[in-house]
């Protein structure tokens, strides 16, 4: 789904994303780590979180939404990134 959508529909899915977030109430986040929404192709790994804790992202509104598979998305980069192997 996120494939077919063209520059627009991704920088308000963004926005959706960064708003379903739950991310600052993980472990593993650490403050200041912005923006988040991780998991989303436009955003991925930050460099300010190095440590994995543990990733709440399984209970995100935005994880069943995007239909995700992958985890620590803030260490390992977008389910993009983490599904090409980059
Ligand atoms: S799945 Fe994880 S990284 Fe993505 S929006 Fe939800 S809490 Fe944030
Ligand atoms: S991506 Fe996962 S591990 Fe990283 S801060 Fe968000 S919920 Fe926590």
């Amino acid at each position: 789904m996120v494939e077919d959508m063209n520059p627009e529909e991704m920088k308000e899915m963004e926005q959706k994303v960064i708003g379903m977030c739950i991310c600052r109430s993980c472990p593993t986040y650490v403050q200041g780590a912005d923006p988040i929404g991780y998991c989303f192709p436009t955003i991925g790994k930050n460099v300010k979180i190095t440590e994995e804790d543990q990733c709440i992202c399984p209970g995100c509104p935005a994880f069943a939404q995007l239909s995700l598979t992958k985890t620590f998305f803030c260490t390992r980069g977008s389910e993009k990134e983490q599904k090409e192997g980059a």
